[in-house]
C-alpha cells in the first residue's frame, strides 16, 4: 500500500500515514468523502478549511477515536486496529494534541508527562522522569514540573500537553487547533514549540487557522471543504495561487 508519489515538500521520507478512499458518515451526514492523503516521514501537513468541513473528524479517524465505513488507513503499512492492545498501541504511537489541553488536573505537571510512559510503555519511573524533565525543558516549562495544571497559564498547559504526547515517542503527531483556546499573547509560545518540533523532523498533521505557522512550517497545505480534500499544495502555491473557488473564498475571508 505504498505510494511512490513525491510530495511537493522537500527532504521527505517514505509514506507513513496513508488514507485511501476513506468515507465516514454521522447518520445522514457524509462527513469524510473519499479522502486520499499520504503523509510522509518527516512531513508537516497543515489542514485548513471552514468550520464543519471535517478536519477534526479526519484527525480523530486517524487516531481511531472515530470509526470509518469504507477505505483504508495505514500507518507504516499496517492497517489501523479497531480494538484491544493493538488499538492502545496505536493511540500511543499517534500522539494527539487537542484544543483543550486535557491534562489530569489532580496530577502534577511531571506526573502528567510520566504517566503514559510508565503505564503504557512500561518504562521505569526514574527513566520516565528523566525523559519527562528533558521534554519539559524542551517546551520551556521544566521549572513548573511540581505544579498542578491549574497553576499554569493556558500556553504553558498546552506546551505540557505537547511534552506529554512526545513522551510516548510517537510515530506521528496530530494537532487539532492547538492554539484556538488560547489568549492571543500565548499563541506564539505554542506555535514556536510546534515549529521547532517540525524542524526536528517529526511527522505532523496540524489543523490550524494560524496561516503564519502554515507558511513557515508546512511542507504541504491540505484544504478541506464539506468533507472532501478540495486542494493540496505547497504553502507558497496555495496561499498565492489557490485553484478552487472554495479555497479562494476561504482565504478571502481571512484577510
Ligand atoms: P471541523 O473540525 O472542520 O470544524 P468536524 O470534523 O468537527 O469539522 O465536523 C464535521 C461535521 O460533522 C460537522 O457538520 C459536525 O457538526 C459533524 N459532526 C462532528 N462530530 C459529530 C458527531 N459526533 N456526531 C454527529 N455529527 C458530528
Ligand atoms: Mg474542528
Amino acid at each position: 500500500m505504498t505510494d511512490s508519489r513525491e510530495s511537493p515538500g522537500t527532504g521527505l521520507g517514505a509514506p507513513l500515514v496513508v488514507l485511501e478512499d476513506v468515507n465516514k458518515h454521522f447518520g445522514d451526514l457524509h462527513v469524510l468523502k473519499d479522502i486520499n492523503l499520504t503523509v510522509h516521514e518527516g512531513e508537516v501537513v497543515v489542514v485548513i478549511g471552514p468550520s464543519g468541513s471535517g478536519k477534526s473528524t479526519l484527525c480523530r479517524t486517524i487516531n481511531r477515536l472515530e470509526s470509518y465505513e469504507s477505505g483504508t488507513i495505514t500507518i507504516h503499512g499496517d492497517e489501523l486496529p479497531s480494538e484491544g492492545k493493538a488499538l492502545a498501541k496505536l493511540r500511543a504511537d499517534v500522539g494527539m494534541v487537542f484544543q483543550s489541553f486535557n491534562l489530569f488536573s489532580h496530577k502534577t505537571i511531571l506526573e502528567n508527562v510520566t504517566l503514559g510512559p510508565i503505564k503504557v510503555r512500561r518504562k521505569k519511573a526514574a527513566e520516565a522522569k528523566q525523559r519527562a524533565m528533558e521534554l519539559l525543558k524542551r517546551v520551556g516549562v521544566d521549572h513548573q514540573a511540581e505544579k498542578y495544571p491549574a497553576q499554569l497559564s493556558g500556553g504553558q498547559q498546552q506546551r505540557v500537553a505537547i511534552a506529554r504526547s512526545l513522551a510516548m515517542d510517537p510515530t506521528v503527531m496530530l494537532f487539532d487547533e492547538p492554539t484556538s483556546a488560547l489568549d492571543p499573547e500565548m499563541i506564539n509560545e505554542v506555535l514556536d514549540v510546534m515549529t521547532s518540533l517540525a524542524k526536528s523532523g517529526m511527522t505532523m498533521i496540524v489543523v490550524t487557522h494560524e496561516m503564519g505557522f502554515a507558511r513557515k512550517a508546512a511542507d504541504r497545505v491540505v484544504f478541506m471543504s464539506d468533507g472532501a480534500i478540495v486542494e493540496e499544495n505547497t504553502p507558497e502555491e496555495f496561499f498565492t495561487n489557490p485553484q478552487s473557488d472554495r479555497a479562494k473564498d476561504f482565504l478571502g475571508k481571512l484577510l
